[in-house]
């Protein structure tokens, strides 16, 4: 349990300044411009590859604390009982890794 509270907003910032674009399955690595102290500088289409478990660990408290907040726009979330399978423990965190699609042929030194 957390000794001090964050924002949320914080915690949102935090997660878009620490993984961002790096998880949108890009088709070219990037020199990213954004003023963020925290910013890799340059977003490879395979940083999934070598940050998922990080942000993992970021994530997944978030998610973990989706219910102690209210929710607006639950009424439009597709996968609800999927969802609620996770918080209750009965499915584990799906790692934010699932999402990856790696580019056939493509590798990084
Ligand atoms: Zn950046």
């Amino acid at each position: 349990m957390r000794s001090t509270m964050i924002h949320p907003a914080t915690e949102l910032r935090h997660v878009n300044e620490t993984i961002g674009y790096g998880t949108l399955n890009l088709q070219e690595d990037f020199v990213c411009a954004c003023p963020s102290p925290k910013c890799r500088q340059i977003i490879r289409t395979d940083d999934m590859e070598r940050h998922a478990a990080a942000w993992d660990a970021v994530v997944e408290p978030i998610f973990r604390s989706v219910q102690a907040s209210p929710q607006p726009l639950w009424l439009f979330l597709r996968e609800q009982e999927v969802v609620e399978q996770a918080l209750a423990n009965r499915t584990p965190y799906r790692s934010i890794h699932l999402n990856y699609r790696p580019r056939a042929g493509v590798t990084h030194p």
